[in-house]
């Protein structure tokens, strides 16, 4: 059994403004929690930068252009009311692009069994071309593309358990009845979007909202009602995960309660379904997550599982 850990340094030179939550303190809290000698047997490598023509199959070219050209050549640019980009943003992106690209790869050629992608920018509230809610690219929605277009999979299932709702992925796949796109998320809260109605045009997108202070249980009882049994039913050939840790009970951002071991059993009831349906192929891949050191235990007990711990 091996697990893929792929980092990528660059994520240490995407800035953001001091007291704004997405930033560097996030990666070393996760390099520092990940050292740990049970964590010795994780496969490292450092995430390649990501191929353009994997990209533009989410972003069109002329917004893949514009946002490279709006990366600052020194100081900070404001891209919307919260998210920026640094000098080191563009590098950042690509890596964390690349990082899940190159993490699909090896564990669709089976090198691997699974893997983590600890890279910084998250992805999820980027939309085809509107870059949002600290997101610049949506990697994971370009490495579901990735694995469908480059291996030949045909259907590739997202489950998005990070505490805001991936409104980006969603809209990527509004009227895709390849790939299923299913979140749980604290509701209502930012990004507003993410009601149970929302289904998408050919039924493939599944929410399931939580309200503002629920726990574990009333997670995992939306887990296993509404998302576990449609992922089944979906039969993915590749699971992947936008691992958020900001459900977390101490989470700055968001007011659900959720506790490491909560992080563990979602990821084990994954890879459950996914040795059944998928040849057992996950991919997990870092969101958000504020509180540094609940990002950092719950980060490792998803790890933890991964690695069949
Ligand atoms: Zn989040």
């Amino acid at each position: 059994m091996s697990t893929l850990f792929i980092t990528a340094p660059a994520g240490l030179q995407h800035l953001t403004p001091p007291g704004h939550p997405e930033r560097v303190d996030r990666l070393k809290a996760l390099d520092r929690v990940f050292e740990q000698e049970k964590f010795s047997t994780l496969l490292r490598e450092n995430a390649p930068r990501g191929e353009r023509e994997d990209i533009i199959r989410v972003h069109p070219a002329d917004f893949v252009d514009a946002m490279e050209e709006a990366s600052p050549t020194e100081g900070l640019v404001r891209i919307d009311s919260d998210t920026v980009m640094s000098p080191g943003s563009w590098e950042a992106v690509l890596r964390a692009v690349g990082g899940a690209c190159y993490a699909v790869d090896e564990v669709v050629a089976r090198k691997v069994d699974n893997a983590f992608v600890c890279t910084r920018p998250p992805g999820h509230h980027c939309e085809t071309r509107r870059p949002m809610g600290f997101c610049l690219l949506n990697q994971v929605a370009i490495a579901a593309r990735h694995a469908q277009k480059v291996h030949g999979l045909d259907r590739v299932a997202i489950v998005d358990f990070d505490v805001h709702h991936g409104n980006g992925s969603q809209e990527i796949f509004w009227a895709d009845d390849s790939v299923l796109y299913a979140s749980t998320h604290e509701m209502p809260l930012y990004p507003g979007t993410g009601a149970v109605t929302e289904t998408g045009a050919v039924g493939t997108i599944v929410n399931a909202p939580l309200r503002s202070g629920d726990d574990g249980e009333k997670f995992r009882e939306a887990m296993e009602s509404r998302i576990l049994p449609r992922l089944e039913t979906f039969a993915p050939e590749l699971i992947l995960i936008s691992a958020g840790f900001d459900a977390h009970k101490n989470d700055p951002l968001a007011s659900l309660r959720l506790v490491d071991t909560d992080f563990g059993w979602i990821t084990k009831r994954l890879m459950e379904i996914a040795d059944k349906k998928s040849g057992g192929r996950v991919v997990s891949v870092l969101e958000g997550g504020y509180d540094l050191e609940g990002l950092a235990t719950s980060a490792a007990a998803h790890v933890t599982a991964l690695m069949r711990g």
